[in-house]
C-alpha cells in the first residue's frame, strides 16, 4: 500500500504517473496482472527525484525499458514500475553515439546508420531500449552490446549518487546492472567506425529478413526464452525433445522457433511458468542439460 504522501509528492514534483494500470501492454509478451503505480519520468533528473522519493517512502521499485525481455506475474505488482521511455535523447559525437536509457534500439541503429557509422547494425530488430540492452548485454548475428559500449552513466538507487561506468562487467546476458540491482542505467556511449551507408542499410535489411523468416514475430513473446547453454542451442534441444507446438493453457513452444515461448492470445504467467518447468524437465531428462531462463520474471 503506497502512502498518501507519495501521491502528493508526485503531483508536487510534476512526475507523470498512472495508478493501477494493466501490465499487459507494458510487455511484448502481453501477459500480466495490474501495476499498482507506473511512473514515466522524462529525464535523468526526474528519474533521480522519483527514485529518491520512492526510497524515502520505502516503496519497492522496478525499472522497465520496452518490456521485451520480461514476464510479469498474473497478480498485483506492488510498488512502482518506472518506465524509462521518456528519457529518449540520442546524439552523434564524432564516431560515437550517445543515447539515454529509454532510446529504442531501432532509433539507436538508425541514428548510427544516418551518420554512416558501422557497429550497431545487429541491434536493428531487437525490440528493446538502450537501458534494457545494456542490462541484458543484448546480442545478435555475432554482435553484442559489450563490443561497442565505451561508457555508461548510472544512478545508484540506494545512495542516490550518479556514477560513470567504463567497465560494465559484461558476460553472456550478464552485466553490472544484473549483478548490482541498485544500479539504474541512465545513458550509454557507443564507439563505432566510419562505414558505407549503403552497406550498413543492406546489412540491417538482411537481419530483418532473417528475423522474419526464423522468428514467430506474428505472436507476442519475449524473444528467446532460455539462455543458450554452453555447447548447445536451447531451441535445438527443445526441438529434439519433440516439443515444438507443445502447449500449456495459452502458452506454446513456437512451431517456427522452439527457443520462443509464444502467447496464443490469452496466456497467463502461470501457463508460461508451467510450460517452462515442463520443458526444463524434458530437456534435462533427455540430454542432461539444465535450461536457465533468460527472460526476467517481475512479480
Ligand atoms: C521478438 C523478439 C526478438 C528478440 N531478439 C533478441 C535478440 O536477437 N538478442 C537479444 O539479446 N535479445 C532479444 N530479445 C530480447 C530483448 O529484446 C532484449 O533483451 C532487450 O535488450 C531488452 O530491452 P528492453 O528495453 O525491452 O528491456 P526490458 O525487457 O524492459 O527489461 C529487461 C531487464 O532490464 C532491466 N532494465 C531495463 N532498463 C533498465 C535500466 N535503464 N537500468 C537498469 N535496468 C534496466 C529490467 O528491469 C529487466 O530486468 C528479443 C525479444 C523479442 C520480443
Amino acid at each position: 500500500m503506497i502512502a498518501n504522501g507519495v501521491w502528493e509528492a508526485l503531483d508536487r514534483l510534476g512526475i507523470p504517473y498512472r495508478r493501477t494500470m494493466s501490465l499487459k501492454p507494458l510487455s511484448t509478451f502481453r501477459i500480466g496482472g495490474t501495476a499498482e503505480l507506473v511512473l514515466l519520468p522524462d529525464s535523468g533528473e526526474q528519474l533521480a527525484d522519483t527514485v529518491r522519493l520512492l526510497r524515502q517512502a520505502e516503496v519497492r521499485m522496478e525499472i522497465l525499458g520496452n518490456g521485451s525481455n520480461v514476464l510479469f506475474g498474473d497478480g498485483l505488482l506492488e510498488g512502482a514500475l518506472i518506465l524509462t521511455k521518456g528519457m529518449d535523447a540520442c546524439r552523434v559525437e564524432g564516431t560515437q553515439v550517445i543515447a539515454e536509457a529509454g532510446v529504442s534500439l531501432a532509433t539507436l541503429a538508425n541514428t548510427a546508420a544516418q551518420a554512416s557509422l558501422t557497429g550497431l547494425e545487429f541491434v536493428r530488430g531487437i525490440p528493446g531500449t538502450v537501458g534494457g540492452a545494456l542490462t541484458m548485454n543484448a546480442g545478435a548475428y555475432g554482435g553484442a552490446m559489450s563490443d561497442v559500449t565505451v561508457k555508461g552513466l548510472a544512478l545508484n538507487a540506494r545512495t542516490g549518487k550518479r556514477m560513470e561506468l567504463t567497465d560494465h562487467s559484461y558476460g553472456y546476458r550478464e552485466s553490472v546492472y544484473l549483478s548490482n540491482p541498485d544500479l539504474i542505467c541512465l545513458r550509454g556511449e557507443f564507439s563505432l567506425r566510419e562505414g558505407d551507408r549503403g552497406v550498413i542499410d543492406d546489412t540491417m535489411r538482411s537481419f530483418a529478413t532473417q528475423r522474419k523468416e526464423k522468428q514467430p514475430l506474428e505472436y507476442p513473446s519475449a524473444g528467446s526464452y532460455f539462455k543458450r547453454p554452453a555447447g548447445h542451442f536451447a531451441g535445438k534441444l527443445i526441438e529434439d525433445c519433440g516439443l515444438k507446438g507443445h502447449t500449456v493453457g495459452g502458452a506454446q513452444i513456437s512451431r517456427k522457433h522452439a527457443g520462443f515461448i509464444i502467447n496464443l492470445g490469452d496466456a497467463t504467467a502461470d501457463d508460461v511458468l508451467r510450460l517452462e518447468e515442463f520443458v526444463r524437465g524434458e530437456v534435462f531428462r533427455r540430454f542432461g542439460v539444465t535450461l536457465e531462463r533468460e527472460v526476467r520474471l517481475i512479480r
